[in-house]
């Protein structure tokens, strides 16, 4: 395929608001292209060469693209920077000033290469090269590809796909119908690499997706945690549990492979360069290879203390990694092991994983096991949990003993009880930003009144409204996030946000907020669980905490599936207050 067909598809997808048609769009382009196509293809539209676990980058920022773009079409860097403030989006400025083209277009395999090039140039010189290697490139295709060329090495591409949407549009390729999604989604659980299961789809068909496994060096989706209302709510529906401290660090998965040592965060991002300790401690374990799973935080060896989840998160910064390290030495508390020395450990039930973590983590100072104890007595567990909560931790992680390793559920494999909050919520939510409202008086002054805020719909890859949001901000909190608002402001409603209302000012969803409400209440106007004829639901009181920037993609918000179940959970009548 042509880089300036595939160009022409994007630009059907950003023109359309049905997320179906963006499907079939998607679907076409699959359908129209070579196997050796598909994997760079599929990198490609999400902006990225490689996925989304390896730290690729092509490493040509905002300035440097308007250098190549002036170079590139012979026009002053004044007037590239005077049309980019006019447009609002470098993409479009590029668009605008490429000539009227009528050379061949170069590959989607060509393109993909050249900007692997520019991305793996390094050393004395590299930004020349990337530079000269970026102009030529865009003398080289026509200006709808030099819009999406840009947008790409921005790595936005300001087209509402998810994930979700790139597997649907794989299975109506093959099928002409969503009915591949549970096992594409399956192989993407395991591999978390879209452009790998797109070429396995096409070389080996359902049988090969099937024999894609876990492996060391490839992240697997996280286990997540399901709640309930309280400590015998559990015992009931769980029975005997293994009881863990719940952390509240940063939750990694350390994988070692031969020599290498890479960590992945929550959403799978490659965290390896913010923790050399772990690093260290992983590189000494006595396994070829091996993948582990566990919470890490900073940790004060004088006072014994756990530092608090903003100061462990303050290490994304670049700067001073190794100064954070000495004053505040990380330490992963080890809960799960899913694969160690070429086999798969995922489908063992959890007793027996735990007992391999035990092993493995034996002689480390670095790496420690989560303590795990056993109770079938709902008084015992309360009393876990007080404990625990007593003594600064977030409160506990109740586990099947027999459950395997289910990467990317949440379900009841593991609970989580936390200190019961002030309201009747036990859980705080995680809402993504969706819009601002101006405001007026001193919030006017902040650039924003109030946000408009919603939870995802992974089925259908859709944000959907849940509540306005107005407090828990100080001032400066409030100037704060107005500045990271300004850059995501987009014109129109963005294709994935399902809303009746209708903000000052659309964002493309990206900021995630955790938020503390007193309960969910059943609302006309909201779309969050809105049915047919059916409410959605709202949120009532809600107040700012946090923001979850650190380690959340918007995709990770707070499904509405979740929303609603603490619906229904807050409604069962006799509900303990201890969880
Ligand atoms: P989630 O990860 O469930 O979407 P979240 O990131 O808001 O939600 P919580 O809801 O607080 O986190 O709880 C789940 C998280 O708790 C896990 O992702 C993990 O990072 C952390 N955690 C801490 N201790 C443990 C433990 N012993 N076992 C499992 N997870 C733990």
């Amino acid at each position: 395929m042509k880089f300036t067909e595939l160009a022409a598809n994007l630009d059907k997808m950003e023109a359309t608001r049905s997320r179906n048609e963006l499907v079939r769009i998607l679907s076409d382009v699959y359908r129209a292209s070579a196997a050796d196509e598909l994997e760079p293809l599929t990198y490609l539209i999400q902006g990225r060469l490689a996925p989304f676990f390896e730290p690729v980058e092509i490493g040509l920022g905002q300035m440097l693209l308007i250098t190549a773009i002036a170079m590139a079409y012979g026009a002053p860097k004044e007037e590239v920077i005077k049309l980019n403030r006019q447009a609002g989006d470098l993409g479009l400025t590029a668009q605008r000033l490429a000539p009227a083209s009528h050379r061949e277009s170069p590959s989607v395999v060509e393109v993909h290469q050249r900007l692997s090039q520019i991305a793996a140039a390094g050393g004395a010189g590299s930004m020349q090269k990337k530079l000269d290697g970026f102009t030529s490139l865009l003398g080289d295709v026509d200006s709808v590809s030099a819009k999406h060329l840009v947008r790409m090495t921005l790595g936005k591409m300001r087209l509402g796909i998810g994930d979700p949407t790139v597997l649907d549009a794989m299975s109506f390729a093959k099928r002409g119908d969503r009915s591949l999604r549970p096992i594409l989604e399956a192989a993407y659980n395991r591999t978390s690499d879209l452009g790998l299961i797109a070429r396995t789809l096409w070389d080996s068909a359902e049988a090969g997706l099937e024999k894609l496994k876990v492996r060391a060096g490839h992240p697997l989706r996280p286990q997540l945690a399901e709640r309930l209302p309280n400590p015998e709510a559990v015992i009931k529906k769980l029975g005997t549990v293994g009881v863990q401290p719940k952390y509240d660090g940063l939750r990694v998965q350390i994988h070692k492979e031969g020599g290498k040592v890479s960590i992945f965060s929550r959403n799978l991002e490659s965290m390896t360069e913010m923790f050399p300790e772990l690093v260290d401690a992983a590189s000494g374990l006595k396994v070829q290879s091996v993948i582990l799973d566990g919470e890490a935080i900073a940790y004060n060896p004088e006072s014994e203390e756990y530092v608090p989840f903003q100061e462990t998160t303050a290490r994304r910064r670049k700067e001073g990694i190794q100064e954070f390290a000495a004053r505040a030495p990380m330490r992963a508390f080890v809960f799960d092991v899913m694969f160690r020395d070429g086999s798969d450990l995922t489908p063992m039930h959890y007793e027996q994983r735990f007992e391999i973590v035990k092993e493995l983590v034996r002689e480390s100072d670095t790496l420690m096991t989560a303590p795990l104890m056993t109770t079938d007595s709902a008084d015992v567990l309360t009393r876990e949990l007080l404990d625990n909560i007593s003594r600064g931790l977030e409160g506990v992680v109740a586990k099947r003993l027999d459950s395997p390793y289910q990467a990317g559920a949440r379900n009841f494999n593991w609970v989580k009880l936390k200190r019961n909050t002030s309201g009747q919520l036990t859980d705080t939510i995680d809402v993504v930003l969706l819009g601002y409202y101006r405001g007026k008086g001193k919030r006017a002054e902040f650039g924003a009144g109030a946000l408009l805020a919603g939870v995802y719909d992974g089925d259908k890859d859709e944000f959907v409204t849940i509540s306005k949001l107005g407090t828990g901000l100080s001032d400066q909190g409030w100037r704060a996030i107005h500045q990271r608002l300004a850059s995501l402001e987009v014109a129109e409603k963005p294709a994935r946000v399902n809303s009746t209302f209708v903000p000052d000012a659309w964002l493309e969803p990206a900021i995630v907020v955790e938020v503390l409400a007193d309960e969910i209440t059943p609302s006309p106007r909201h779309t969050a669980g809105m049915t047919g004829d059916g409410p959605g639901f709202a949120l009532r009181f809600p107040r700012i905490v946090s923001l979850r920037t650190a380690d959340k993609k918007p995709e990770d918000a707070t499904s509405v599936r979740e929303i609603r179940e603490m619906f229904e959970q807050q409604r069962q009548p006799g509900r303990g207050r201890s969880g």
